[in-house]
């Protein structure tokens, strides 16, 4: 055999895998059927901007561990995500904090905000069952009905009662003005774009683009003693006990000859009616300079549209309901067999990771394995 692992992916959990298996001395192949590395964290340059072409990516952690980990390969900015919600053109800042209490109710001080949340969420009693009611209860039924309701069904495809509670949860809510929209000690995005970033992981490493594994499984299985695999689980299986759903975003990317289009990286089209979910001008992910600290006087903004998944599109975020769970579970279970084969990573194990959580699974792995 030529190689101690194959590793399918090029994204990040692939990307920690393979240096810190060549670190061991072990000898890795990376391959990819995209032309390029960095899977959804790619960026491209377009005009000095670091466009995201997979959707907004920042990174924020409260694991230091990770944090020393990645900031090996690069420096990291000091962006703070604070996006605002547009509902019909009304704009609140997000997550829902003092500011978005007091545009939303005219409300001054934080008494007075937790008194109307307190009297709207009266109209949930127990345990919340699904997203819908985890969000009044959160927040009441104004914010729900402006700011979550319209967003979250266009971005799942599916009715908030239909909904895993856990997914609103993700979302902070503070008494205070305070309007990051992350609870995490570290955040930014990498200096020179996440390519680069992924590209320094896998300095010295052999890397095949453009090489679908599924497709030349057999004659890519004997190169190596174990593969790494971070593409979908059910693909593997030639999608033998049904297919695991997905939902799929597409985006419309645009360079505009004016230097400032939103105002701010992100913008959540929180009502039904629009069909975007989001905007995002990616150059307010670096300040607006380019390299050298100039201001660009172009801009590149992208509309995020989201949609069911169906075979040929890209697979973004894994539905993770009790249907698919179940699906889920049965792969696993095949998986596990797979002696020759991990399986890692959002795709692999079919969970709605952030970067961090990717990172940290991939060193728990490397622990164990290497
Ligand atoms: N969400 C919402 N309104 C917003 C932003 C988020 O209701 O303006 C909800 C929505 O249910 C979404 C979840 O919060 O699915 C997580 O959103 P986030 O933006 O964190 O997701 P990601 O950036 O991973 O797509």
């Amino acid at each position: 055999m030529k190689f101690d692992y194959l590793v399918v992916g090029a994204g990040l959990y692939g990307a920690v895998i393979a240096h810190e298996a060549k670190k061991a001395g072990k000898s890795v192949l990376v391959i990819d059927k995209r032309p390029n590395i960095a899977g959804n964290v790619y960026t491209e340059d377009m005009e000095s901007i670091h466009v995201h072409k997979y959707g907004a990516h920042i990174f924020h952690t409260n694991n230091t561990e990770v944090w020393n980990y990645i900031t090996q390969f690069a420096t990291f900015n000091r962006f703070t995500n604070s996006p605002v919600a547009n509902y019909h053109g009304e704009l609140f800042s997000l997550p829902f904090n003092m500011y978005t209490f007091n545009k939303m109710w005219g409300v001054i001080t934080p008494e007075e905000a937790a008194a109307k949340i307190a009297e709207q969420r009266k109209e949930i009693t127990g345990e919340p069952q699904n997203l819908e009611e985890q969000a009044i209860s959160l927040v009441g039924r104004d914010i729900y009905e402006k700011l979550i309701k319209g967003y979250t069904e266009k971005q799942w495809g599916r009715d908030c009662k239909d909904l895993p509670a856990f997914i609103i949860k993700r979302l902070p809510v503070r008494l205070t003005f305070d309007n990051n929209y992350f609870n995490a000690l570290y955040q930014g995005i990498p200096v020179g774009g996440y390519t680069q970033m992924v590209a320094n992981m896998l300095e010295g490493i052999e890397i095949r683009l453009n090489t679908d594994y599924l497709e030349h499984k057999a004659e890519l299985d004997v190169l190596a003693e174990k593969v790494i695999y971070t593409g979908p689980i059910d693909a593997y299986f030639d999608f033998k006990l049904g297919t695991l759903e997905y939902r799929s975003v597409r985006f419309e990317t645009e360079l505009l000859d004016i230097p400032n289009f939103q105002g701010n990286a992100a913008v959540n089209y929180t009502d039904r009616e629009t069909p975007w979910t989001r905007i995002i001008e990616h150059k307010w992910f670096e300040f607006g300079k380019d390299a050298d600290g100039n201001d660009l006087p172009k801009t590149v903004i992208s509309r995020e549209y989201s949609s069911e998944w169906k075979p040929g599109d890209e697979p973004y975020y894994p539905v993770n309901d009790e249907k698919n769970g179940a699906l889920y579970a049965q792969y696993k279970a095949l998986a596990e067999k797979e002696e020759k084969v991990i399986f890692g990573g959002r795709l692999g194990e079919y969970k709605y990771y952030d970067m961090d959580a990717v990172i940290a699974s991939a060193l728990e792995l490397c622990k164990r394995e290497l």
